[in-house]
């Protein structure tokens, strides 16, 4: 199902033109607006989904095929030297499109970009107790 007020699925549907890569019947791949660096794309599902909780299982395990894909042809074609996928899910992790997509991020030697985090130090015992909330 499409969702009449949500941007992402008027481009994935092709209402609203984009700079597409890819297209079959699940989805559209096109270039981010606002890359992060020479070649970031997003993969759009044509189904509405508003995050990964939401996405049907079919679509998640088709849009990691896809990713595999796109970063494979994508590598060649742009002599990139790495790539990150990234997802984000709600505003607390960043997410400012509310349709889920995937990142596609070609990465170059000395691009600038940074896309980490500051490496916590745990405890043995934090690691412990925070196992045990996911698990039990
Ligand atoms: P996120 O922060 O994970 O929700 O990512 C949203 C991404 O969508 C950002 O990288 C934006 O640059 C990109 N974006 C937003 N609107 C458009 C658009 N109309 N066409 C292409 N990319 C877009
Ligand atoms: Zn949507």
């Amino acid at each position: 199902m499409k969702k009449d007020d949500c941007i992402f699925c008027k481009i994935a549907n092709g209402e609203i033109s984009s700079k597409a890569l890819y297209e079959d019947e699940d989805f559209r791949v096109i270039l981010d607006l606002g890359p992060a660096t020479k070649g970031h794309a997003l993969i759009l599902p044509k189904e509405h989904a508003a995050n990964l909780y939401e996405l049907p299982d079919e679509l998640a395990a088709k849009t990691l095929v896809l990713a595999k894909k796109m970063a494979t042809i994508m590598t060649e074609k742009l002599q990139c030297d790495g790539f990150n996928l990234v997802q984000n899910n709600g505003e607390a992790a960043g997410q400012t499109v509310q349709h889920f997509h995937m990142h596609l991020i070609p990465r170059y030697e000395n691009d600038g970009q940074k896309i980490n985090w500051i490496p916590g130090e745990p405890s043995q015992e934090e690691l412990e107790e925070i196992k045990k909330q996911i698990t039990e």
